[in-house]
């Protein structure tokens, strides 16, 4: 039963071949058993787990239908749940218990889906490997010594293990794709805007986004569906209809035009990863697409641009944990500037207090023209690249990273080295783009993704190309040993 996915749950519950309740006991047993080989999960929410599914049972039983009606899922632990540990994977939050549920998680649950737990992640989000963690790191399940990419390592892991078929993930430089390509999922960032970031615990708010992670593209339609829409309570979620994304799932590939961006084919990528993301374009030319060659420009500024501009917001965000309100308070203050000083230096962890550093100093008087308002510049430039590219093709095609995944520990001494991985991911969130990672082969047993960005609120053509594509391919189908 573990190996169903969303939308083979959707017809098994439709067609009573096993119950909602019967599914998460089966899905929770396995977390039990194999999730202390990968530490995917922050906390396991059984007994809410049950009561959804008994719920959702009923509702079925009452004649509705849904598609997500008793579908188990579990929530990137950044995302607020009502009454239930919201850590961010950090001791700053280890003791909070979200009074509201974020919008994504009610909608969510409206549509009938099952919480099993929240999953592990980078704290705060900071993080390409999902090591940053105050809960340890996450193991990639293609390889126990290797990370399985973060910071939404635990939603990754945890559904590339088969412990459920689909997680909540958050991207903000590339934390749904790149933990995607590292575990051979399919995981989809939609346009900033698409989602509600109501109750999501923000990292860096002008490129923070939710989106879905699972095995197949026809899953990420199905989750996309129950979390997409306006929300007046986010005043950057954009009111435009959501269309029925699996309706387009089949659509035609006939004279897609891909572009291959030439500056995601130079040096730093990895010979086999090129030649994979290669043979994808092979593929989708069979399908009917043409391709083309396109050029980002200031794609080399990207790194740059966004490390500062996310620690920048990092920085704003992240001063409402001062030991006051909420949170972690250090022990027998001697004042109020020791009760501030010494709660956020317990409670945050050293990448996390880098940032924090990184982003007041670039925002201080003297340095705010110097670094902060360059990094704006660049980042306009990087999205008109992307506008005249999009007046030439309608997708965007590349690598997703420029590396396989790494040995747990091989970068931690060397910060730069692991946010030079986000080389190919963070022009998206810059310029608000939606992005996806497929699924497409294997280097040395170890997954490799390919990344496809899109014109805004096209989420449903980078569903559509990516179904085509497992349509005359299995990666995605492939389990990794002992799972
Ligand atoms: N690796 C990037 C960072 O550390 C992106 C993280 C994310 O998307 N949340 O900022």
């Amino acid at each position: 039963m573990h190996q169903l996915t969303l939308a083979e749950i959707a017809r098994g519950l439709a067609d009573k071949k096993f119950s909602s309740e019967e599914l998460t006991r089966t899905l929770l047993a396995r977390i039990n058993q194999l999730d202390p080989q990968l530490n995917s999960f922050i906390s396991v929410t059984e007994e809410l787990a049950i009561s959804q599914a008994r719920a959702a049972d009923a509702r079925r039983a009452a004649g509705e239908n849904g598609p997500l009606l008793g579908a188990p899922i579990a929530h990137k632990d950044l995302f607020c749940t009502h009454g239930i540990r919201t850590s961010c994977g950090s001791k700053m939050l280890d003791n909070f218990k979200a009074p509201y549920d974020a919008t994504v998680v009610s909608k969510l649950a409206e549509a009938g889906t099952v919480t099993l737990g929240k999953t592990n992640m980078d704290e705060f989000a900071m993080g390409s490997a999902n090591e940053s963690s105050h809960y340890g790191p996450v193991k990639n399940p293609w390889n126990l010594e290797y990370v399985p990419g973060g910071s939404s390592g635990g939603s990754a892991a945890a559904v590339a293990a088969r412990l459920l078929p689909a997680a909540t993930a958050t991207d903000t430089g590339g934390s749904i794709r790149q933990p995607a390509a590292l575990t051979s999922l399919t995981g989809l960032k939609p346009t900033y805007g698409r989602v509600s970031r109501w109750g999501m615990i923000a990292y860096a708010s002008s490129l923070d986004q939710g989106g879905p992670l699972a095995r197949t593209a026809e899953d990420c339609a199905l989750l996309l569906q129950g979390m997409a829409g306006f929300d007046a309570k986010d005043s950057t979620c954009i009111d435009e209809p959501v269309p029925d994304y699996s309706a387009s799932l089949n659509n035609s590939l006939q004279g897609l035009r891909i572009g291959l961006p030439k500056e995601y084919f130079g040096a730093g990528l990895d010979p086999r990863i090129a030649d994979l993301v290669q043979a994808s374009v092979k593929e989708l030319e069979k399908l009917g697409a043409v391709v083309k060659e396109i050029s980002l420009p200031n794609m080399q500024h990207a790194i740059p641009a966004y490390y500062v501009i996310a620690p920048a917001e990092a920085s704003s965000n992240l001063s409402r944990f001062d030991g006051v309100r909420f949170g972690y308070r250090c022990e027998n203050p001697v004042d109020l500037t020791d009760l501030y000083k010494r709660s956020r230096g317990e409670g945050f962890g050293s990448e996390v207090q880098r940032r924090i550093m990184v982003g007041a100093y670039a925002l201080s008087a003297g340095y705010y023209d110097a670094y902060y308002l360059q990094a704006q510049k660049i980042r306009r430039l990087i999205k008109n690249d992307f506008m005249a590219a999009f007046n030439e093709v309608d997708v965007i095609l590349g690598p997703t990273t420029p590396n396989l995944a790494w040995k747990i520990g091989a970068k931690n001494n060397d910060p730069v080295a692991e946010y030079l991985e986000d080389v190919y991911t963070i022009t998206a969130n810059l310029a608000g783009l939606p992005g996806l990672s497929m699924p497409a082969g294997f280097v040395e047993g170890l997954p490799v993704g390919v990344q496809l960005l899109a014109p805004y609120f096209q989420e449903g053509r980078l569903l559509n190309v990516a179904h085509r594509y497992q349509q005359v391919t299995d990666w995605h189908t492939r389990a990794p040993n002992g799972f």
